[in-house]
């Protein structure tokens, strides 16, 4: 936990989110300004600021977890995955994250029964 990180508080529940998935590696909750109909933050429970300070085997479980959210939401037709690494890439919160974005459908209230192979 990292007192000033926005995302840790969310981890920690201290900040408000909408989550729509936890387990005692990750966490996915609803972006609070979506792009998309479909706009959610797939984070790491642990802190790393940033990709390239995160560990490859941790980067590999958040794209496990996006290919279960993909499989469970149906949007193979049409979905983004986006990592923003530094401020010139306009990263803004440095809580490592990946954007899992698509306009195929709206995302309901309720919370993902995700596989995670
Ligand atoms: P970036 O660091 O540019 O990859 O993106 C950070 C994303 O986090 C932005 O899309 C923000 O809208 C989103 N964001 C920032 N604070 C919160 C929050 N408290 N709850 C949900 N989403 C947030
Ligand atoms: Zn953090």
């Amino acid at each position: 936990m990292k007192n000033n990180c926005i995302f840790c508080q969310i981890i920690e529940g201290q900040a408000p989110s909408e989550i729509v998935f936890e387990n005692e590696r990750v966490i996915v909750f609803k972006d609070h300004l979506p792009r998309s109909p479909i706009h959610l933050l797939v984070c790491p429970k642990t802190h790393y600021s940033d990709f390239l300070n995160t560990p490859p085997e941790e980067v590999t479980y958040l794209f496990k977890v996006c290919h279960a959210l993909a499989d469970k939401l149906k949007v193979e037709s049409g979905f983004r995955l986006m990592i923003n690494n530094g401020a010139l890439a306009g990263q803004i919160v440095f809580h490592l994250h990946i954007h899992f974005i698509s306009r195929v459908k709206e995302l309901g209230a309720e919370k993902l029964d995700l596989v995670i192979k």
